[in-house]
């Protein structure tokens, strides 16, 4: 899913192809791709502005128009944008299709629909603001830009020390910090060395130094890399390349690229969770606690898959794995499973990609 980094390569590769350009109208087949105000309102809403500018803000695009009006998209799970000629053919995952006045199309193209465009408006401190009664900040619930200048190690801890709970959860919630997602929250601890269940509580000062200087540089780093192309992102110019460059993420059973010790994947929150158990020890204190949320987590995995009971539990991340089989090691066969997986998931997300740049006309 596209995190700050993607959707800050999706702005900039848009910039350029709609800034100045005057929206002529808007098409859709699925009018919930609408979140704000309504389909008709969004449609007469556009008409005739021009695009002032195009900016990101967390996990959002906004397209400035003029007359204080901001077209805002989220490109959620499997939304990409493409800019082509309005009489390119497109396929069925095409929903929203804005017009320019040179003939071309910003078109959303989305295989699962979880895509959203609203039409807000530029309040006098420069906010995006819902129109109407139920008025309001757009983004008042969203952390600082970790990329922005005043983003200092100084703020940084000012609000981690406001929080409690363990780093993986913190990292995803976006009141904490803006745009972070599941990659670089695992990328961020590993390069930090920190657990992905530590608590906040059990941090030193130089544990927090190396937490922000990670998160900042791993998402400096995949800005200039465009991205990481896994699963459906891609940008109007193309794939991003930070994907080869991920040290932690989808890397379960490959050696860690520190202490060659296999990586360990488990789930926290719902969330696939990337690391070393070696690099990233959890200090005594967090161990009763983590194992605990583990063990609840396994259970309502259990439950949610509707086995019959949920004693059955997979391998832990305190426990290396199991026998080997045909004459390999332990370590070997979890590296060659896993480099298989990921080579099957990565070719099935390039052929969707570029299935992805025809289908929507480029
Ligand atoms: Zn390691």
């Amino acid at each position: 899913m596209p995190e700050l980094p993607e959707v800050e390569t999706i702005a900039r590769d848009l910039r350029p192809l709609v800034t100045g350009r005057i929206v002529t109208g808007a098409w859709t087949d699925w009018p919930r791709v609408v979140a704000h105000p309504d389909l008709d309102g969004f449609v007469t809403g556009v008409r005739g502005r021009r695009v002032t500018g195009v900016e990101r803000r967390a996990k959002w695009l906004l397209l400035d128009l003029d007359g204080g009006l901001v077209l805002a998209l989220q490109v959620k799970m499997t939304g990409q944008l493409f800019v082509v000629s309005a009489e390119a053919p497109r396929d069925r995952h095409v929903h929203l299709a804005i017009d320019l006045d040179d003939g071309r199309q910003i078109r959303l193209r989305d295989m699962r629909k979880f895509a959203r465009v609203g039409l807000y408006r530029r309040d006098e401190a420069g906010r995006v603001a819902r129109d109407g009664t139920d008025g309001g900040d757009v983004f008042a619930h969203h952390g600082p830009e970790p990329l922005a200048p005043d983003f200092t190690l100084a703020r940084f801890r000012e609000r981690l020390h406001a929080r409690r709970g363990r780093l993986k959860p913190l990292l995803l919630d976006q009141s904490f910090v803006a745009g972070v997602g599941n990659i670089y929250a695992d990328e961020a601890l590993w390069r930090a060395r920190l657990h992905p269940l530590r608590t906040v509580a059990t941090l030193r000062p130089d544990d927090e130094r190396r937490l922000y200087r990670s998160m900042v540089d791993v998402l400096g780093e995949a800005v200039e890399r465009r991205g990481s192309s896994v699963d459906d992102y891609t940008a109007p110019d193309g794939d991003g390349e930070m994907q080869d460059h991920l040290q932690a993420y989808q890397r379960t059973g490959l050696p860690c690229l520190r202490c060659g010790r296999p990586m360990r994947r488990i789930t926290v929150g719902q969330r696939g969770t990337h690391f070393c158990s070696w690099c990233q020890r959890l200090p005594g204190a967090d161990r009763a606690g983590a194992r605990a949320l583990l063990a609840a987590g396994q259970a309502g995995q259990a439950r949610a898959n509707g086995r019959r009971t949920a004693t059955r539990r997979g391998p832990r991340w305190t426990e290396l794995p199991g026998e080997g089989v045909l004459g390999l090691t332990a370590e070997e066969q979890a590296r060659a499973s896993a480099r298989a997986r990921a080579d099957r998931t990565r070719r099935a997300a390039e052929t969707r990609r570029r299935n992805a740049r025809s289908g929507a006309g480029g």
